[in-house]
């Protein structure tokens, strides 16, 4: 029956959607709010699916933020989870959604929606693709499935296709569970091809330093199975490698299907299209998070570069503009960051491979700087080492690239700063940065990485 209350409809529980709806019940508690989403779990943070797996993480429930619970009773936001909605009539504004539990299709009036739908991971389409111990790792489910797999059949050989970060943070989880691991990269770049080469390298010699098989190059052909439907092998032209565990990691792509059903714009590379304040081609459907693209503030290019912290702050604008207040998302520098063994790598703005891309006149340089002062001791003094992307003709820093063992998550920040503020090198060089032993040098390593820049870019 119809209701007087303005209905926001969510379909999807994760970040983009949980903060959309939290935010719009925040501006406007009149409003009724109903999250849809298929999976068994909302609010988790998918981000910590590699530390679950490894067994950081003990207990799934420790990735989850709050429950469908919690929503209901302290927010009045109604989520149902195991609905999976099938289908958008944008005429009569209706959402229609399966319930999965009783096979029962149910229908949800809006006065606003937001598709948060994510992404799904690339599945290749390759021989044996589908035999029994393929996996994927996107959601907490796919995180449950891989472990209990670890835990009940004491795999010990895993291969992983791909090495984004995703499939790099799953080769410590699983080097962590005691499998010998081996990461097949595809021919064209090198390992983690954000980074430029030469610091990727450093991060195959931390894989390496681990016993990580990393194996360029790669063209697969597929996987060979046993009898019963297990994969037992990795073919690579002329070569095999035997797994009994083969994770999928090879990037993943928009869920675009329900917009496309809904006859909403959908970009070539199959990101929602949505404006500043994600609104789609339709005025009363919002969309955010990994099912949408966004605008990279470096080079005012539409980019998919999908984060969680994105996610969270796209929704979070749709909510607003869902509930009557007026916000905008202005985009992304590409800042990323990860642990890989022992070393953090991170980054933003653009890299060197991205800069040719872009038909920048460019300069790079690279310094290798302690973490801290040399007079607080330090068991381990360790040094960060820094690359920097510098534009020769206004002097501003395009893009930066770290990798040490400590410090290197927060200085990132600094850098991502810096660029979404459009400062010259010269600048970041004059930023009055904290300082005390136990933390930086005097000058601190994104100083000395500054000044060394800039005489690259003066020379
Ligand atoms: C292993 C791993 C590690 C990561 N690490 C990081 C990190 O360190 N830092 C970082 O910033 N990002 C990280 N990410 C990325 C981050 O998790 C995503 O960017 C984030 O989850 C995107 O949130 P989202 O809400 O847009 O989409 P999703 O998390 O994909 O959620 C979308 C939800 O929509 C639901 N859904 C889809 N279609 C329907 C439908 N038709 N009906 C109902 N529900 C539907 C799905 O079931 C899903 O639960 C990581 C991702 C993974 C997998």
């Amino acid at each position: 029956m119809r209701t007087e209350r303005e209905r926001f409809v969510v379909i999807g529980g994760v970040a983009a959607g949980m903060s959309a709806a939290s935010r719009a019940k925040r501006n406007k508690p009149e409003m009724e709010v109903t999250v849809l989403e298929r999976g068994k779990f909302v609010s988790y943070g998918s981000c910590g699916l590699p530390y679950f797996v490894s067994d950081l993480v003990k207990d799934v429930q420790g990735l989850v933020v709050y429950d469908a619970t919690f929503f209901k009773e302290k927010r009045g936001i109604d989520v149902l989870t195991r609905h999976e909605v099938t289908r958008i009539d944008t005429q009569r504004k209706l959402v229609f959604a399966r319930n999965l539990e009783k096979s029962k299709e149910i229908t949800f009036g809006y006065d606003k929606l937001a598709i948060c739908t994510g992404a799904s991971p690339i599945q290749p389409e390759l021989p044996g693709a589908d035999l029994r111990n393929v996996f994927v790792i996107r959601t907490a489910e796919d995180g449950i499935i891989l472990k209990d797999f670890i835990g009940e059949a004491a795999p010990s050989m895993a291969v992983i296709i791909g090495a984004g970060l995703i499939g790099l943070e799953m080769a410590e989880a699983l080097r962590a569970r005691g499998l010998e691991v081996a990461v097949i990269k595809r021919p064209g770049s090198s390992i983690l091809k954000m980074f430029d080469d030469d610091m990727a390298e450093l991060v195959e010699e931390e894989l390496k330093r681990n016993d990580v098989d990393v194996v360029k190059n790669a063209v697969i052909q597929g996987f060979e199975g046993d009898s019963e439907g297990r994969a037992r092998l990795v073919v690579i032209e002329g070569r095999s490698y035997p797994a009994d565990l083969i994770l999928l990691a090879a990037g993943s792509r928009p869920n675009s299907a329900l917009a496309k059903q809904a006859e909403l714009g959908v970009a070539p590379n199959g990101t929602i299209v949505v404006d500043e304040r994600m609104q789609t081609s339709n005025r009363d459907i919002f969309a955010a998070g990994d099912c949408v693209g966004q605008k990279h503030l470096i080079t005012g290019k539409d980019v998919y570069i999908p984060r969680g912290t994105t996610a969270n702050k796209q929704g979070r604008v749709a909510g607003d503009n869902a509930s009557g207040r007026d916000d905008v998302f202005k985009g992304v520098v590409g800042t990323a960051v990860s642990k890989i063994f022992d070393l953090t790598v991170a980054r933003a703005g653009l890299s060197s491979a991205e800069a040719v891309g872009e038909n920048y006149n460019f300069v790079t340089s690279t310094v290798a700087h302690p973490s801290h002062g040399h007079t607080y001791p330090n068991p381990e003094p360790e040094d960060i080492t820094i690359k920097l992307v510098m534009d020769r003709r206004t002097g501003k820093l395009l893009g930066a690239q770290m990798v040490g063992k400590i410090g290197v998550a927060k200085r990132i920040d600094v850098f991502a700063t810096a660029l979404q503020g459009g400062m010259t090198v010269e600048e970041i060089s004059r930023l009055d940065l904290s300082y005390s032993p136990p933390f930086a040098p005097f000058w601190d390593s994104i100083l000395v990485a500054a000044n060394v820049g800039l005489r690259k870019l003066l020379s």
